[in-house]
């Protein structure tokens, strides 16, 4: 068994008594580095878990600040940290939880420019953006890097969550090509959100990404789980690679990272 202190071994013992993950597996979460992209609806309940379960370096890249009206969701963040750098908040969040955690906190906006330096130093990414500037950014920079993207969106009561593994299943561009003209889709603040909703998609993001570093079966590759709230219904559907895909295809025509124009009024980083 790996070399746990006495602490550790309480602190995980719920973890290391399961043979699925044991303390090789702890081991692993441990030495894992993964980057959450976005502090806010997914990345927040995903952040807490993550860490919760000793993932032993976790970068989170966010530029927003913490306001009131993200309380509602965004559970690492708290009255007292309103008007925080959201990047600052989580670290302080996650150091109290769990010192074990080593936070990255990179306050950038994400952009061509600093993505492929910024996944370096990660072997997952957990995609909690809200925006589809970045979602085609990073789903393009993690084929490129061939970096698994643990992929959740939500809106208003509907969630999905999928991972993209490159070379084994589809990639984001594989379900949607190209990303929807400017103004044509609606923004959380337009839309509104329930909620606990990201705290569910966000949590399951948190699962995959633990089984991802765990090496357990059943990933959530070539697979979308979505989410109705209201039905209260998860449904499954198959996804396939197309072969045609303009990023992971056979013959790609995007080979250069793009920075589409931002969609909304919301910016980068995971305002969900
Ligand atoms: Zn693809």
């Amino acid at each position: 068994m790996a070399d746990f202190s006495e602490e550790q071994i309480h602190r995980y013992a719920r973890h290391i008594i399961l043979p699925e993950i044991g303390g090789v597996g702890q081991e692993k979460l441990l030495n894992a580095r993964v980057l959450c992209l976005g502090a806010g609806g997914l990345g927040a309940p995903a952040i807490m878990y993550l860490a919760a379960a000793g993932v032993g370096n976790i970068g989170i890249i966010d530029f927003d600040v913490v306001e009131m009206s993200n309380l509602q969701r965004q559970v690492i963040h708290n009255a007292d940290t309103v008007g925080m750098l959201k990047v600052d908040s989580a670290k302080t969040f996650v150091e109290k939880l769990n010192p074990d955690v080593k936070v990255n906190a990179i306050n950038e906006r994400l952009s061509s420019a600093n993505v492929m330096d910024i996944l370096e130093d990660y072997d997952i990414v957990l995609d909690g953006c809200d925006n589809f500037p970045t979602r085609y950014l990073v789903n393009d920079a993690c084929v490129m890097k061939n970096k698994i993207n643990v992929h959740g969106s939500i809106f208003r009561f509907d969630g999905q969550v999928t991972v993209f593994k490159p070379n084994e299943g589809p990639c984001y561009r594989c379900l949607y090509p190209e990303p929807p003209p400017p103004g044509m889709t609606p923004s959380c603040q337009e839309a509104g959100v329930l909620g606990v909703l990201p705290g569910v998609i966000g949590s399951l993001q948190a699962v995959e990404v633990i089984k991802a570093i765990v090496g357990s079966d059943g990933l959530l590759v070539g697979k979308l789980l979505l989410y109705n709230a209201i039905k209260v219904e998860f449904r499954k559907l198959n996804i396939r690679r197309d072969k045609g895909c303009p990023v992971c295809g056979d013959n790609p025509t995007v080979t250069e990272l793009i920075d589409y124009e931002q969609f909304c009024s919301i910016p980068a980083g995971g305002d969900y």
